[in-house]
């Protein structure tokens, strides 16, 4: 839960008044149990972000964007250029922090090299919210980022703030609301089509780059209802159940490496520079 003076100092930022930095909490002084506490911070902030995405994340909306975003006909930038880009960008969906983003991309995988992971999974940890860049094209953070969820079916209990889905199109619709809406049994999460967000975005674009395992991460890491819950596992199939260990490995560097001290980016540069080298190219198409 982010203290009072995290608050205000979001608020500060929301409303552009110009107020000190908040102040970080080092690792360790935040129990585990109050990182995602959505009811007990009462930020309605939050609540309104959650209600706005689960009232427009329909089938069709997640067709469409699809189609749209993933033409990738934005810009050209090199990796490093992508995350400087993405760097002006604070997450609304998000209770715990208003770091950064490139601190946390920092955090998170500087998490993972320390625990001796490989290479590919420190990558992903430095890569894993770059799709938040649609943010910066124009794309409302509802529809960015925040928990992911199947579309075209029925939505499960396990989803955060789901008492909003009452409000979705799609749960009035019978070709949706059944438990298997449009998909078949065991079909696998590759075939299901997820509310649109950063996730999917960034899957495509380091598809033809990374290993199974980091693509799962990538694609799936805010699909909580899944990694967390064990919700429709009935639409999940043998790849899927695979690859589920990686999205829970993945999953408390994400988390709970968010309150540490700011790494200095300028110092690990030249090490993340030859890692993205080693596996993508000099430039992307966004
Ligand atoms: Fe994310
Ligand atoms: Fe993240």
């Amino acid at each position: 839960m982010p203290t009072i003076e995290q608050m205000s100092n979001q608020f500060a930022k929301e409303i552009g008044s110009e107020m000190d930095a908040p102040s970080f909490t080092a690792v360790g002084e935040k129990p585990k149990s109050a990182f995602r506490d959505y009811e007990q911070a009462g930020i309605d902030r939050v609540r309104t972000f959650y209600r706005t995405n689960h009232i427009h994340q329909t089938l069709a909306f997640v067709l469409e964007k699809k189609s749209h975003w993933l033409a990738f006909q934005q810009r050209t930038m090199s990796p490093w250029a992508a995350l400087e880009f993405l760097n002006t960008l604070v997450d609304e969906s998000d209770p715990d922090i208003e770091l950064p983003q490139v601190v946390h991309l920092l955090q998170t995988a500087e998490a993972i090299r320390r625990d001796g992971h490989p290479d590919w999974f420190v990558l992903t940890g430095f890569l894993h919210d770059l799709g938040k860049v649609l943010c910066l094209f124009g794309e409302p953070q509802w529809a960015v980022v925040g928990d992911t969820f199947p579309v075209g079916c029925q939505h499960a209990e396990e989803i955060v703030f789901s008492s909003y889905f009452n409000e979705n199109p799609d749960a009035h619709d019978p070709r949706y609301n059944t438990r298997l809406g449009i998909y078949e049994a065991g079909c696998g999460l590759d075939a299901v089509h997820l509310s649109w967000g950063h996730d999917e975005y960034l899957y495509h674009l380091m598809k033809p780059y990374l290993p199974i395992e980091a693509l799962y991460m990538i694609r799936y890491h805010s699909f909580y209802a899944w990694h967390r819950e064990g919700a429709y596992g009935y639409l999940t199939n043998e790849q899927d159940a695979e690859n589920l260990r990686w999205v829970q490995a993945f999953n408390p560097y994400d988390l709970y490496s968010k309150s540490a001290n700011p790494p200095v980016l300028s110092e690990l540069r030249p090490y993340y520079e030859d890692l993205m080298a080693k596996y993508l190219p000099s430039t992307l198409q966004f």
